[in-house]
C-alpha cells in the first residue's frame, strides 16, 4: 500500500525544509502545492496565470483548481509508493477531497505531523527566507544560510526572496492560515492521524522528532 504523510503547520513552520529532508530519507515523493504553483507561474501556464494574483496577495488559490492539480500530481508514477504532502490540504474541502482521491489510489492519510511554531517566530523565519530559483531549495539568512550568499548549495542557482514573504503579506498569510487551515488539525485529530511536533528547535532536532513520530509503516513502506 502507498504511504501518505501530510505535513501541517503555519507558513514558516518548516514544512518545506523538513519535507525536503524526510522525503529523501524515506524515498517518498515530495509534493508541495506552493512549489507546483510557483513552477506554473514561472512558465506562465494557464494555471500559473490564474494562481499568481491569489498567491502574491497571500490569499488561497480556489479549492477546485488546487484539488485538480494535486489529484493530477499524485497520480504520477513517482507517487506510486506514496507521497509527503507539504502545503496541501489547506481547507476542509481540500482535506475531504484528499481522503477520496487517496481511497481511489488504494491508500489513506497515514499520519499528519503538525509542526508548531509561535507566530512571532514565523515572521522572523519568513522575512529571512531565501528560495532557490531552479528547484525551490530553502535557506534562511541567519538560521540556515547558504555557503555562498545568494547561491543555492545544491544546484548553484540564484536565491531570491518570494514576493509573498514581504512583511505585510506574511501577516495576511498567517491570518488566512488561522481562519482557513488551522481547523484541519481538529479534523485529523478526530481521525487519530495528528501527531504534534515542536517546530521551535533547530532543523536537525525537528527532523529527529518528526521521524520518531512516524509510525513504522510510514517509515518502511508496507
Ligand atoms: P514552510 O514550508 O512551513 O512555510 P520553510 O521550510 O520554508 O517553512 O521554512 C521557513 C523559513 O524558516 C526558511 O527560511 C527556513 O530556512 C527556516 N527554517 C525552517 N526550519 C527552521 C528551524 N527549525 N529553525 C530555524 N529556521 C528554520
Ligand atoms: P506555500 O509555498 O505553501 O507557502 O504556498 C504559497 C502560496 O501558494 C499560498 O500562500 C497560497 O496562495 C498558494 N497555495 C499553496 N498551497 C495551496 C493550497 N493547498 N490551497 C490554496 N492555495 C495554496
Amino acid at each position: 500500500m502507498p504511504v501518505y504523510i501530510v505535513l501541517l503547520g503555519p507558513p514558516g513552520a518548516g514544512k518545506g525544509t523538513q519535507a525536503g529532508i524526510v522525503s529523501e530519507k524515506l524515498g517518498l515523493a515530495h509534493v508541495s502545492s506552493g512549489d507546483i504553483f510557483r513552477e506554473n507561474i514561472k512558465n506562465q501556464t494557464e494555471l500559473g496565470k490564474l494562481a499568481e494574483g491569489f498567491i502574491n496577495r497571500g490569499a488561497l488559490v480556489p479549492d477546485d483548481v488546487t484539488i485538480d492539480m494535486i489529484r493530477e500530481r499524485l497520480s504520477r508514477a513517482d507517487c506510486l509508493r506514496g507521497a509527503l504532502l507539504d502545503g496541501y490540504p489547506r481547507t476542509p474541502p481540500q482535506a475531504e477531497a484528499l481522503d477520496h482521491m487517496l481511497a481511489n489510489f488504494g491508500g489513506k492519510v497515514d499520519v499528519v505531523p503538525y509542526i508548531q511554531v509561535d507566530e512571532a517566530e514565523l515572521v522572523n523565519r519568513l522575512s529571512g527566507r531565501w528560495t532557490c530559483r531552479a528547484e525551490g531549495h530553502i535557506y534562511h539568512m541567519v538560521f540556515n544560510p547558504p555557503k555562498q550568499a545568494g547561491i543555492c548549495d545544491v544546484d548553484g542557482s540564484e536565491l531570491y526572496q518570494r514576493e509573498d514573504d514581504s512583511r505585510e503579506t506574511v501577516q495576511h498569510r498567517i491570518h488566512v492560515y488561522f481562519e482557513q487551515t488551522a481547523p484541519l488539525s481538529e479534523y485529523y485529530r478526530k481521525q487519530g492521524q495528528l501527531v504534534e511536533v515542536n517546530g521551535a528547535q533547530n532543523i536537525e532536532k525537528v527532523t529527529a522528532d518528526l521521524l520518531a513520530a512516524l509510525p513504522e509503516s510510514a517509515k518502511n513502506g508496507r
